[in-house]
């Protein structure tokens, strides 16, 4: 089994979900006492929000870098970056080790691209939603359209996620404007939404829809479980 990396901690919420995911999964797969090879870099979020809020993103680069070769030293043989937002920062992570890093979008449109999805609502913070790393991504490289929710809309959703989520406060308020969101991106052709922030799963899940959902962390651990019981 391999070891797996993780750079956490934005937010802990999400990431012990990641942790959660990751040795259930193995224990799945494996069987009896088997669990999760695992070295955790969890982050101070405080610092990164700091950063995200201020634009300093070359600050934040060096933070996840540190973060990365840390790992990588202590001898993972791959990383996730856990959240998606920070995957803005993906290329200078990647180019900073030697071992590889394991997208969360192109885990997820893999998936997309597996149940024959084209178009596809997204939902996540405003740097997710707004800015082309994420997006032009699916575009790119998978060729999957993607919608998102309206400008006022995604300024409460970016909100939720801060004030609430990664605080690990969850309201029925946000789980209805969730819902609703979610519908809205249907009815604009969506076939699927993903669920593009790791916190998001914590307030909304499948049985509450009948809109197929994409949650990245899930998508994230499994896939991070397959790579690392590839190898014998
Ligand atoms: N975990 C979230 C994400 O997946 C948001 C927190 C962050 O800014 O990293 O985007």
């Amino acid at each position: 089994m391999q070891t797996i990396g993780l750079i956490g901690g934005m937010s802990w919420e999400s990431t012990l979900s990641y942790y959660q995911l990751i040795n259930r999964q193995v224990k799945h797969s494996l069987s009896g006492f088997h669990s999760a090879k695992i070295i955790l870099f969890s982050l101070d979020f405080a610092e990164i929000e700091h950063l995200q809020k201020q634009g300093d993103w070359q600050q934040a680069a060096e933070i996840l870098i540190h973060a990365a070769t840390t790992l990588e030293k202590a001898g993972a043989d791959f990383l996730l970056i856990c959240t998606n937002t920070m995957h803005k920062l993906a290329d200078e992570v990647s180019a900073a080790v030697a071992i590889p890093l394991l997208h969360i979008a192109d885990a997820t449109a893999t998936e997309l691209q597996q149940q024959k999805i084209t178009k596809v609502g997204l939902l996540g913070t405003r740097f997710t939603m707004q800015e082309t790393f994420y997006k032009q991504r699916l575009i790119d490289k998978f060729n999957i359209d993607v919608v998102v929710p309206p400008d006022e809309q995604q300024a409460l959703i970016h909100s939720i996620i801060y004030q609430e989520l990664c605080l690990g406060i969850i309201k029925p308020a946000s789980k209805a404007l969730f819902l609703s969101s979610i519908d809205e991106l249907v009815k604009n052709g969506a076939q699927a939404v993903i669920l593009g922030c790791t916190e998001i799963g914590l307030l909304i899940q499948q049985d509450m829809t009948t809109t197929p959902l994409f949650d990245t962390a899930a998508i994230h651990a499994n896939r991070a479980v397959e790579l690392a019981l590839s190898v014998s």
